[in-house]
């Protein structure tokens, strides 16, 4: 291979504006390896632009928001309600953007070789174009963490090998590359587009790829599918695996990420997997084969520090799947020895350990504003057969520990979700009725559906779960694009969706201030 450029494309459609963290991490990874010839197109924020008239209004609203926000109290809550108004046009525009786009899995690998889509395509192609006017690069990566990016990843993909056919290798990876390989490999649509797929951890995947091209030896890259030389139509899994440590993480580089369109708060993570990794129903720590590598607070405190000097970041959003106890000790102890002045976030696991107020106050003085945690459901029998972390504790300790964590100042998000198999409209109901009767306890409510995938326990042993029949022809229910099935006991997936539209319609009407997402 005589040419050297890379491109790394994040593709559309997230309405969020929180920086993503997959490409950041690659792209130090890789100069911190002398890769330095990389070059990141965010196509979101360009797909983004194209949504008039909402992107003036969304600058306009950025430009005057730090301004704003430190003119007095008044002031600042005027900003956190236009805030929230504009997270609502964007989750809107995001849902719109969805019906616009083919949705299921097989209806998104079928469009391939349709002719349809064609606003879209355009859209792309005219995206396209600043790549398209340069030289064409020896490998284009697309990183595909969504659902929403898996139809714009493959048209990309499809405009690319339009445009240079052979001359150009694609290779996707990311967490919805992981969860759906076994699909996307048995396409020949994408097969032609495709050339290679990265699983689980791409940095030294990619590494070993951009260096090893010229001998097209691929055989001992890890996380790597390629195309078998002897067999059209089939791509060979390499067979060994590669896991970035904690102790290896580097500081995200966000080149190509427009500083000026972002959040100010910064994607961070400090630990590989999650620390529990046992519910039934959960896919995040099956990709790390329900295995957990915790970080150390000198390394996190090195990563901030980094990302403190190289782009002044003060606020840290950790994307981490649960952060445990004792490390949330150690990190607020040494944030405050250290007088390192940042405000951070966190998902939690629900513990005992936060019915102590002291220890809620200290997090906060460590800068801790809000925690994230899966309560999902309020019933025992259930929170048992998910096999939850807090399936022991009662209501009365539920509410005790929200209420500690309250009182030291730390907002609180409480994800539940309906419809886990076996679930009555009357345990539903119950979780909902919790909900309405604790408001004061709680800041943001999250309410899903449950989402039956390919990495859980619940699909590995469905007939534990009274699931009789799993339709695995296809995926798209839901936001995590996950299966339909069927149960002999408890609510029907339909029964599901429609309790929670109606659940959702009760929270809104009841609590108008209080946000309430469905993912
Ligand atoms: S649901 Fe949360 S706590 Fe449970 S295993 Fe998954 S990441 Fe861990």
């Amino acid at each position: 291979m005589t040419k050297s450029k890379f491109v790394m494309i994040w593709p559309p459609f997230l309405a969020s504006n929180i920086f993503p963290l997959s490409i950041p991490f690659l792209v130090s990874y890789l100069k911190q390896k002398g890769v330095g010839d990389v070059e990141v197109y965010d196509m979101n924020i360009a797909y983004w632009k194209t949504i008039k008239p909402h992107w003036p209004l969304y600058m306009l609203f950025r430009r005057g928001y730090g301004i704003l926000k430190n003119s007095g109290p008044a002031l600042s809550f005027v900003c956190d309600f236009i805030k929230g108004k504009m997270s609502e046009v964007l989750e809107n525009m995001e849902t719109k953007g969805k019906g616009s786009i083919p949705w299921s899995l097989s209806d998104i690998l079928t469009s391939l070789h349709q002719d349809g889509w064609l606003y879209e395509r355009n859209k792309i192609r005219l995206l396209l174009e600043p790549v398209f006017t340069k030289e064409c690069p020896a490998l284009a990566c697309i990183s595909i963490n969504y659902p929403e990016q898996i139809f714009f990843a493959l048209t990309i993909a499809r405009e690319l090998k339009e445009k240079w056919g052979d001359n150009i290798h694609i290779v996707a990876g990311g967490a919805q590359v992981t969860k759906h390989i076994g699909y996307l490999i048995k396409s020949e649509d994408v097969y032609r587009l495709i050339d290679f797929f990265v699983v689980r951890d791409g940095e030294e995947p990619l590494f070993r790829l951009i260096k090893g091209f010229a001998n097209r030896d691929f055989s001992n890259i890890p996380n790597l599918y390629h195309k078998d030389p002897n067999k059209a139509g089939v791509y060979i899994f390499s067979g060994s695996h590669f896991c970035l440590y904690p102790e290896d993480f580097t500081v995200p580089d966000f080149s190509g990420f427009d500083m000026g369109v972002y959040d100010d708060i910064f994607p961070l993570i400090v630990s590989k997997g999650c620390p529990w990794g046992q519910c039934a129903f959960c896919s995040y720590s099956g990709m790390h084969d329900r295995k957990f590598y915790g970080g150390s607070v000198e390394k996190t405190l090195e990563v901030i520090r980094g990302m403190e000097n190289k782009y002044g970041s003060s606020s840290f959003y950790f994307l981490d799947d649960a952060l445990r106890p004792a490390f949330l000790r150690s990190l607020s102890e040494s944030l405050v020895r250290n007088n390192i002045k940042i405000s951070w976030t966190s998902s939690i696991i629900l513990s005992k350990e936060f019915e102590d107020p002291e220890f809620c106050r200290f997090l906060k003085q460590s800068g801790l504003s809000s925690v994230s945690f899966g309560l999902e459901s309020v019933s025992r029998r259930l929170l048992k057969l998910m096999n939850k972390y807090h399936q022991d504790l009662d209501l009365e300790e539920i509410r005790k520990i929200l209420a500690v964590i309250k009182s030291g100042g730390i907002c609180i998000s409480v994800c539940v979700f309906f419809g886990f198999p076996t679930e009555t409209r009357q345990e539903a109901k119950a979780t909902l009725d919790f909900l309405l009767g604790n408001i004061d306890l709680f800041d943001e409510v999250r309410m899903q559906t449950f989402c039956l995938e390919d990495l859980a326990p619940v699909f590995q042993e469905p007939e534990k779960f009274k699931i009789t029949k799993i339709y695995t022809q296809d995926k798209s229910v839901g936001r995590r694009l996950s299966y339909r099935f069927e149960t002999t006991e408890g609510m029907t997936q339909e029964e599901t969706f429609k309790f929670t539209n109606e659940a959702l319609a009760i929270f809104q009407k009841a609590f108008k201030k209080k946000r309430h997402v469905e993912h």
